[in-house]
């Protein structure tokens, strides 16, 4: 954890939040990643991790999804800073950041591992969710995977991200309202609905199983972004069952894979949008992974409007990636 906590930093002038963290830049970058410096996710390179948290028993070396805390956490513990009157308010950035390094193997990306593996990979995730979201005075936890240097990961060893906040960020709070007033209005759930009517159409579906549908949203701000939608209505992640991770697993590699192939490879984030805790009993509220390929960058209208500008036709990115064959 860094000495130094990032700072929330909140314009009321405009309305702008911001988290600034000037030790994340210098994490290590891809370029240092090249010239050979050791991967501290990788087996036998221990002492460069600050510990580890949780490890999977079994696997080649005596694990296979290990989780670790983040050495350039975006968040502190505890912090103690002054906060700011006036327009400008400021505030420490209080959470915990861990890192899941999902396969021993550097080179041995999400969509790549085998299938059995990948459910490991998922119920990981469920486990490190389950104890962040736990941990006292945290209201949110977001789960989350940046795959490519243009998406953001300054690792290539694949991993996925978990960080607890103690605060709930102003733009998920504003989804929240929504859907509890989309809930008051029509007495369903939105996302559940989405899900429904998305099924029934099919323009817009990539795939499915028992437990998930992969629609592109109908207001997709991304080529080919991809929502992978429970069928079962539930606010909390970490709340789902073994046969849930299953097919999330299942479901997630299929998608991944089709990206893979008519895509090329793409860049992409991923994040879990769930509620924990006292949210999590909150009938309007459901859980639901939504990933975006990187494969635009933002340009001066959308920096001006805030509108995001999809080159793409939602309903013809989704009738690629149907016919994309993912592979065995
Ligand atoms: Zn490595
Ligand atoms: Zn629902």
């Amino acid at each position: 954890m860094p000495a130094t906590p990032g700072e929330i930093r909140h314009d009321r002038r405009t309305g702008r939040h911001s988290l600034v963290v000037p030790a994340r830049a210098r994490r290590p970058g891809q370029a240092r990643a090249a010239a050979g410096a050791a991967c501290p996710f990788c087996p036998g390179n221990e002492d460069l991790l600050p510990g580890i948290v949780w490890q999977s028993p079994d696997g080649d070396g005596g694990w296979r999804v290990r989780v670790v805390p983040n050495r350039f956490a975006i968040v502190a513990e505890t912090a103690a800073m002054a906060a700011a009157g006036g327009p400008l308010a400021r505030r420490a950035a209080i959470g915990r950041h861990e890192v899941i390094i999902e396969h021993p193997r550097h080179d041995l990306d999400l969509a790549a591992m085998p299938p059995d593996h990948l459910r490991h990979v998922v119920t990981a995730y469920r486990a490190t969710y389950r104890r962040l979201a736990a941990l006292p005075g945290m209201r949110m936890t977001l789960l989350f995977r940046n795959h490519g240097a243009a998406a953001g990961a300054s690792q290539r060893h694949p991993h996925a991200q978990a960080v607890a906040l103690a605060a709930v960020p102003p733009a998920v709070a504003a989804e929240r309202r929504r859907l509890r007033a989309y809930h008051r209005r029509t007495g369903d759930c939105a996302i559940c609905e989405m899900a429904r009517r998305d099924a029934d159409a099919g323009d817009r579906v990539v795939c499915r199983n028992d437990g998930f549908i992969a629609v592109v949203p109908f207001a997709a701000t991304a080529p080919c972004e991809v929502w992978l939608l429970p069928r079962r209505h539930r606010a909390d992640f970490g709340a789902i069952d073994d046969d849930e991770c299953a097919a999330l697993a299942a479901l997630l590699r299929d998608v991944l894979r089709r990206l893979r192939a008519a895509l090329d490879d793409p860049p992409y984030n991923f994040a879990i949008s769930s509620a924990a805790g006292d949210a999590a009993s909150a009938p309007h509220l459901h859980w639901y992974l939504r990933l975006v390929p990187g494969t635009t960058t933002p340009g001066g209208f959308e920096l001006g409007t805030g509108w995001s500008v999809n080159p793409s036709s939602p309903e013809a990115d989704a009738a690629l990636l149907r016919a994309a064959a993912p592979g065995a």
